[in-house]
């Protein structure tokens, strides 16, 4: 039986990252299997909608490349499937359900169920639905409840879920799942507003869409009970469940917005690389045999397995992520030199920055060891474009009367070097003679030039970003220096 695995966001806000993981493991497993990998959007509960989050969940998943295989067979419907317009579907397999003494109405008011609660939390045991004392099918009996019904009476309806025994399944990852029946609720099936709950709409779709692995976040076990209870009401074969360990910060504690950024596009929008991105969530509870860390989305696909995703959470560690960042960094400049520069490209365009492809893709390798992100990148090399802002606290403590000495002594030597063979090189060799001579240090030499002619402390060695900058430009700067200070 080939694979058939989903994505099931619900449109409840911006794609969270743990989203992506999960997203991304269903892929891996789809792809590895070559099977088929479905979006499904679950947002049959209408008061959870966020307006824009529909179009993020889409947005982000294009942006990480991970595009569903299979679209609804409505005509002229290219999208993912959405539940809400599959209501009807719900709806009769709901009432297959009560035919066949499965499940039942339920007419209690919001009002009677708190009520419910505040007596058990009184008594002191598990809020559950007292299906015995409560308004339903079995309290009124058969009359009474088809009389409410044709008044039009707001009814639910909630699985009736055994008294006694157990509920038992295997999770791929957590191995066999024992919980008594006692601990399942009578789940709401459908609403009064006649949508139906995740819980009805999830097992129906699941099964209507032959899926054979929910693979999922650690967050909804408690709900795979109510599921599996549900796939034998309905005499039907349940899929494979691996629960995905939970996302943590730093501090072990789960993801949380207070610690930092949640959402994929909070990632896409600081200029993580993509394919760093996904390498990274890749490792977030998965663990390939050695010590390999970098892999492309052709090696995971490879290499992807169920087996070695771990029960333990698994913590976002943002250090990690930038040590990704730069590691694919550096390959792009290895191997995507032309591509990379066309990205820094568009973004120097943003701050008004035009310049050559060929001379950006020289301030990449120039640069780019020291920075982690591209856009980071634009904003650190602007000196290399523009004319430099000076550092005035840093400028305090190195500039001086010897240091205005030194950089005239400076700006004659590099004016001195022939244009022709202007490199780091010959300059190097020019101001060597000159330190040599007069017995001053290269250091005072490298921090003078710095100031006047990149205006910060940091940056990459002054022979290479002078032998960039061109001979020109070094010296109008270092002229343009000595005037204003
Ligand atoms: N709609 C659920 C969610 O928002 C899907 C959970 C599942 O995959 O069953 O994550």
């Amino acid at each position: 039986m080939s694979v058939r695995v989903r994505f099931a966001p619900s449109p409840t806000g911006f794609l969270h990252v743990g989203s992506l993981r999960t997203t991304l493991y269903n892929y891996l497993f789809a792809r590895h299997h070559g099977g088929t990998f479905i979006l499904r959007v679950e947002d049959t509960d209408q008061e959870r909608f966020v307006p824009g989050s529909y179009e993020d969940i889409l947005a982000s998943l294009q942006w990480a490349g991970m595009t569903p295989d299979e679209s609804p067979e409505t005509p002229g419907d290219c999208g993912p499937y959405i539940q809400s317009q599959r209501t009807e579907l719900y709806r009769r397999y709901a009432t297959d359900l009560i035919e066949r003494g499965m499940a039942y109405y339920a007419f209690d008011t919001a009002e009677e169920l708190t009520a419910m609660r505040d007596r058990q939390k009184a008594a002191g045991v598990a809020p559950r639905y007292d299906r015995s004392s409560m308004r339903n099918q079995y309290t009124l009996g058969e009359e009474e409840t088809k009389r409410l019904l044709a008044l039009g009476e707001p009814a639910s309806v909630r699985m009736k879920v055994p008294i006694t025994g157990e509920v038992k399944f295997n999770d791929v990852i957590r191995g066999t799942i024992v919980v008594p029946c006692k601990d399942v609720d009578d789940q709401i099936l459908m609403k009064s507003d006649n949508f139906p709950t995740y819980h009805l709409a999830n097992v129906v779709d699941d099964h209507e869409m032959r899926i054979t692995h929910v693979i999922r976040g650690e967050e909804w076990l408690p709900s795979t009970p109510k599921h599996v209870l549900l796939y034998e009401a309905f005499g039907w074969e349940a899929p494979k469940f691996a629960h995905l360990p939970l996302l943590l910060n730093s501090d072990k504690t789960k993801l949380s917005k207070r610690q930092g950024d949640v959402a994929v596009r909070d990632y896409i929008a600081k200029g993580y690389f993509q394919e760093a991105f996904i390498n990274f969530m890749a490792l977030l509870g998965w663990n390939p045999s050695g010590n390999r860390e970098i892999y492309s989305m052709d090696e995971l696909i490879k290499e992807f397995n169920l087996d070695h995703v771990n029960k333990a959470g698994a913590v976002f560690d943002l250090k990690k992520l930038d040590w990704m960042n730069s590691q694919y960094m550096k390959q792009y400049v290895e191997h995507k030199l032309d591509w990379l520069t066309d990205e820094f490209m568009v973004l120097l365009a943003a701050q008004g920055i035009e310049t050559t492809h060929d001379y950006a893709a020289k301030v990449i390798r120039l640069l780019h060891e020291r920075i982690t992100l591209l856009p980071d990148l634009v904003r650190f090399s602007e000196y290399m474009f523009r004319k430099p802002v000076v550092d005035e606290e840093w400028k305090a403590t190195i500039w001086n009367d010897g240091a205005r000495q030194l950089l005239g002594d400076l700006h004659e030597i590099i004016a001195s070097v022939d244009a022709t063979s202007f490199d780091s090189h010959t300059v190097h060799e020019a101001i060597g003679a000159y330190t040599k001579e007069k017995n001053v240090k290269f250091k005072d030499v490298g921090n003078t030039l710095r100031l006047a002619v990149t205006g910060k402390s940091v940056g990459a060695g002054m022979m290479d970003t002078i032998a960039l900058l061109g001979k020109e430009e070094t010296t109008a700067r270092i002229s343009g220096f000595l005037a204003s200070n």
